[in-house]
């Protein structure tokens, strides 16, 4: 029998976490985390923010300094085999327990002309790079899709000069996702930033790269287009390996145990249990990889650690901050309780329980919020009393 050993495969915040919190759990014998990214771990979240407009660095992740982590950099995973990962560059690492944190990328539409190698997406600290330096040699940018990245990033490329435009296929951005009022909120947002937006429109292909067809606008011309259309999570080695996958995720319990014993996942690719939600949840959120990714360190270190929080996350759109925790699976009514200090809150109820809240400027009700949502309060008269 093989001493007992680690994998990591990803070095995003589930990645980084089941590492670190495999030490700190006492885990034994040699880490290693495996990542096919260039760059030493880092924060994404601010890719769309202050790191795309070059007011700031690239943020570390927290270090893995002291925890006697081996990483190595670049070499993408090639095969999960029974006990042991091959990876590009020819390395071959046996292991007793493997975590996979892949996370998710970018996925272009099937359409004309997404594939054109200007046709910008952003997921990676290389991709924001890019996305900068382009936006430099030009003043306009198309975006496609309005979900938080391509808002974030709109916001990103206007304060950095350029003549925005989002095309948004609702009437109001996420409005399947968050309702229509809050859409609202946003759509006022992004104009307050000098962002146009297209709204209930279609793209129907991209010419040359910078050119793209709608249903509504016949030809929109732009220095820059930027895909924001939504993330694929990256299941290929599970899938390989015959892992059970389920709504295009890894499928795990609430240990974030795959239905291999020796493997488990964290973090965007994982379809987990959440006993608190009583189903399965699937989540992209940054502090949600962090705490699937302690779940999986812990429970692969031999403890009886189980995630079961209310997912949440933030969001900052310029100066403004929005916070929303939620299952993240659907809702019947949201209910919009604006301030007077032009703040808000949004209420998001399913089969009479509190199932979400979204808030901007009103911490007290997101504090709340998590707490009615964790106990599936009924929904009273007004949550927001
Ligand atoms: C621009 C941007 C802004 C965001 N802003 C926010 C925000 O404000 N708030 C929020 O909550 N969330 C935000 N998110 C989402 C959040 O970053 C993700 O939910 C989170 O990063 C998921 O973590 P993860 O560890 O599961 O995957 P990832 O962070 O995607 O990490 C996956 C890792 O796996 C590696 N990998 C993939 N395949 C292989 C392979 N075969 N072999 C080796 N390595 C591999 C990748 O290189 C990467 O290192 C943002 C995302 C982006 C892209």
């Amino acid at each position: 029998m093989d001493a007992e050993n680690l994998i990591v495969v990803g070095s995003g915040p589930a990645g980084v976490s089941a590492a670190r919190a495999y030490r700190e759990a006492g885990g034994a014998g040699p880490v290693r985390l495996l990542t096919a990214d260039p760059d030493p771990p880092y924060e994404r979240p601010p890719l769309s923010k202050e790191f795309l407009r070059g007011e700031a660095e690239l943020s570390p992740l927290d270090s893995l300094d002291g925890h006697d982590v081996t990483v190595t950099l670049d070499d993408p995973v090639t095969e999960l085999g029974e006990g042991l990962v091959r990876t590009a560059g020819g390395a071959e690492h046996r292991f007793t327990t493997c975590v996979l944190a892949t996370g998710a990328e970018p996925v272009r539409p099937g359409i004309p002309g997404a594939g054109h190698p200007d046709v910008r997406t952003l997921r990676s600290a290389a991709d924001s790079r890019e996305l900068r330096a382009a936006a430099a040699g030009v003043r306009s940018a198309i975006v496609v899709g309005a979900g938080f990245i391509g808002c974030e990033a709109a916001i990103s490329l206007s304060r950095l000069g350029l003549q925005v435009t989002v095309v948004c296929t609702g009437d109001v951005p996420q409005e399947r996702r968050l309702g229509h009022e809050a859409g609202g909120f946003l759509l006022r947002w992004l104009k307050s930033e000098g962002v146009s937006v297209l709204r209930g429109t279609k793209l129907l292909s991209v010419e040359g790269g910078h050119r793209v067809r709608t249903d509504l606008v016949p030809v929109l011309d732009a220095g820059l287009v930027v895909l924001a259309t939504g993330v694929r999570p990256r299941i290929e080695l599970a899938e390989a390996a015959g892992l059970a996958v389920e709504q295009g995720r890894i499928r795990t319990d609430e240990h974030l145990r795959t239905s291999r014993a020796d493997v488990l996942a964290a973090g965007d690719v994982a379809l987990a249990h959440n006993p608190a939600a009583g189903r399965a949840l699937a989540v992209e959120h940054w502090g949600e990889g962090l705490a699937m990714g302690e779940v999986a360190g812990r429970t692969a270190a031999g403890e009886d650690a189980t995630w079961d929080e209310v997912p949440g996350f933030w969001s900052v759109l310029g100066d403004r901050v929005l916070k929303y925790a939620a299952w993240g699976d659907g809702f019947d009514h949201a209910r919009p309780f604006p301030r007077d200090d032009g703040g808000f809150t949004v209420w998001y109820e399913r089969d009479g329980r509190v199932a979400g809240v979204l808030t901007h400027e009103a911490d007290d009700d997101y504090e709340r919020g998590r707490e009615l949502i964790r106990r599936g309060a009924a929904v009273t008269a007004s949550p927001a009393s």
